[in-house]
């Protein structure tokens, strides 16, 4: 078939490159390797027991049929809550959407404010749909490189320095997906100091995060500490990495009404409303017993505690410790030269731990951050331990 078949939207993205990642380790798993999986960023958890029961619940009432586009009253009212609860924000119900999964609500977002050439800050490292999402809607990303140095958070200086009279968005993801950092209040004061002289900058908060972090002070986003911000910023948030609910594809959005007006017609013309049952186990998780949260995030520290020491003794890795999320950054560029005659890059090292050394990770550049490489230690720690020992003798030879 000629290529031209294709449009250019498709030809001009990449697959995602995690989710790309964790389909290769699993076919070799199937195929018998024997592969230890830190490529995709998924709890290992099973969905809390009271969660799935209000599934099951809503199975046994019926509650199988299309229900209105924007989510069920019930959940989007348990969001609206979660809000208040959590984070001191006021929402009204009809300001949140529910989507299948916080990717389409960062989707969904895009495509309603996004016009053509319209530049979307993105500061490096990112999760790494936000590019292509933007692509997909014709905008430009524009990249703000944040390295190890400086903890992987942009400045307020790097900031006024790429708005641009076209810029239209920022995305602001704390504690981020890969690097583990979380900005603190202070510093997202100074962003938002920016922001508050250039009035047409929209800001996407990815607040997926929220729950998985362990800094001494409580987890804020930029809303929180500048409520005049809160007209232009839309929070994206979801039940997957906090209630061990990847599967279900349940995230959502609040904003501006205007804004989440747009991004319901969007989603009426996609995949009309998240799943019904998914919905109603969503109810329970917002309004049920909060616990399992904690009890996972310690075990999310544990995990990372691990990780970390077994990094800090390897040759010419250098690693900060993470303050949320179930991931580590670290930094290989200096031992590249030193493994197996060298290597030349990072994709190639995620290549070659998969092939040689059976460990499936995703490369920085994935994220816009070459020369690093992402571990989820969302698993278990016997596997963990096994995976640092096989990640030690490649470096250690380094
Ligand atoms: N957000 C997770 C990750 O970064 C899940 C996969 C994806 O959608 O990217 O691995």
């Amino acid at each position: 078939m000629p290529s031209s078949i294709i449009s250019h939207r498709a030809n001009n993205v990449q697959p995602s490159p995690t989710l790309a990642m964790d389909a290769k380790a699993k076919k070799m798993q199937a195929a018998g390797g024997d592969i230890i999986n830190l490529g995709v960023g998924e709890p290992d958890f099973d969905t809390p027991s009271h969660i799935k029961d209000a599934a099951i619940q809503a199975l046994h009432n019926g509650k199988t049929k299309y229900t209105p586009v924007q989510g069920i009253i019930e959940l989007r009212q348990a969001i609206s809550d979660k809000f208040a609860r959590e984070n001191q924000l006021n929402y009204r119900p009809e300001q949140v959407i529910v989507s299948n999964g916080a990717k389409q609500s960062f989707f969904n977002l895009v495509q309603a404010v996004i016009n053509a050439f319209d530049e979307v800050i993105i500061p490096c490292p990112y999760w790494v749909s936000y590019p292509d999402i933007v692509r997909l809607a014709e905008g430009t990303p524009v990249f703000i490189e944040a390295g190890a140095k400086q903890h992987f958070k942009i400045t307020p200086t790097q900031l006024e320095l790429a708005i641009t009279p076209k810029t239209k968005m920022i995305v602001l993801n704390s504690p981020s997906n890969p690097s583990g950092m979380v900005y603190s209040k202070e510093e997202l004061t100074e962003l938002a100091e920016v922001l508050l002289c250039h009035p047409n900058i929209l800001i996407a908060s990815d607040d997926m995060y929220e729950h998985i972090l362990w800094t001494h002070y409580p987890f804020c986003n930029i809303v929180n500490v500048c409520p005049e911000l809160q007209d232009r910023t839309v929070v994206i948030n979801g039940l997957s990495k906090a209630y061990a609910m990847t599967g279900w594809r349940i995230g959502y959005a609040a904003g501006a009404q205007a804004i989440v007006d747009a991004m319901i017609k969007i989603q009426s013309q996609s995949t009309s409303n998240p799943n019904s049952v998914a919905q109603y186990a969503g109810v329970e998780a917002l309004n049920g017993d909060q616990r399992c949260i904690t009890e996972m995030v310690k075990i999310f520290k544990t995990r990372h505690d691990r990780v970390y020491n077994a990094l800090q003794k390897m040759p010419r890795v250098t690693c900060l410790p993470s303050q949320g999320t179930f991931y580590s950054f670290p930094d290989i560029s200096r031992a590249l030269p030193y493994i197996d005659g060298g290597l030349s890059d990072d994709v190639q090292l995620a290549d070659y731990l998969l092939t040689k050394a059976g460990v499936a990770v995703v490369p920085g550049t994935a994220f816009g951050s070459p020369g690093c490489i992402r571990l989820s230690f969302a698993t278990s720690n016997e596997k963990l331990d096994d995976a640092m020992d096989r990640l030690a003798i490649v470096f250690g030879a380094a």
